[in-house]
């Protein structure tokens, strides 16, 4: 019960998440350079209160570091577009099916489109990029199509691989890792698991769960989790987030 608690948690999270990135193209959280100010969800902010707002998503950033040190990788599972990407495109459904590569370039698509548009609208709205790149502006073209590539080839190409090796956050979180940070833990004391796979092929990062799921590439998503449940039955997994060595984590 407690475990789909915290799944749910996780989710509704990922859900505001998408939705903060969604509002940036809506234009509900932006600069508005034609009116000097910065919209943030109906507040203009003027030149002289502006910086308000992104101090407070600075605050916000560094306040998921430091409850890395406890919680381990939650900026991948709760916020992070690529988990999400790879939560779909690594799903057991997906990664089985004959189609897998034209989904997984389907959404590369779409996230890259999204993302691209994300960063470009938060200065300009659509329409003055349609009516810029129309008329040849250059350095508009040129930003956006180099963050669409750039995305392109992270969710095509790297995927896992950079949140494993190449996002910054990941070093953060390999120098933030201690013996107290949360982590996921397999155990099989009395020997149920009936080796069905179904943990490993649920996991977004590809970890072979029941043996990789401690180390600091493990997002504590909870996928692992509620596979097991899935298999051996409600209210029963071999899986289990621990806050630290002694104790279990109360999620
Ligand atoms: S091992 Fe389990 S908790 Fe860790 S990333 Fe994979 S599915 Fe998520
Ligand atoms: S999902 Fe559970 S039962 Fe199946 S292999 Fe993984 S740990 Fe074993």
């Amino acid at each position: 019960m407690v475990k789909a608690k915290y799944s749910k948690r996780r989710r509704t999270i990922q859900g505001l998440s998408f939705a903060v990135l969604l509002s940036i193209p809506l234009r509900f959280f932006c600069f508005d350079l034609e009116n000097e100010c910065m919209r943030v969800f109906g507040l203009e902010c003027g030149l002289s209160t502006m910086f308000y707002p992104l101090f407070a998503i600075v605050g916000l950033l560094l306040y998921v570091v430091v409850m890395s040190m406890k919680k381990g990788r939650i900026f991948c599972s709760h916020l992070c577009p690529m988990h999400m990407f790879l939560e779909v495109v690594n799903a057991p459904k997906t990664k089985h099916a004959d189609s897998r590569t034209a989904q997984v370039w389907l959404w590369a698509v779409v996230m890259s489109l999204f993302l691209t548009e994300v960063i470009l609208s938060f200065f300009q709205p659509l329409r003055n990029q349609i009516s810029l790149m129309a008329s040849g502006n250059l350095p508009i073209i040129g930003i956006g199509s180099a963050l669409f590539l750039g995305f392109m080839g992270l969710f095509i190409f790297y995927q896992e691989h950079f949140c494993k090796k190449g996002c910054p956050y990941a070093l953060i979180q390999m120098l933030l890792q201690s013996d107290n940070t949360r982590y996921m833990e397999f155990a099989n004391p009395e020997k149920t698991c009936t080796n069905c796979r179904g943990c490993d092929d649920v996991c977004p990062f590809n970890l072979r769960a029941r043996f990789e799921s401690k180390g600091t590439d493990c997002t504590n998503c909870n996928l692992c989790s509620e596979a097991c449940t899935n298999e051996l039955g409600r209210g029963n997994t071999l899986f289990d987030l621990i806050d630290s060595q002694q104790e279990k984590a109360r999620v």
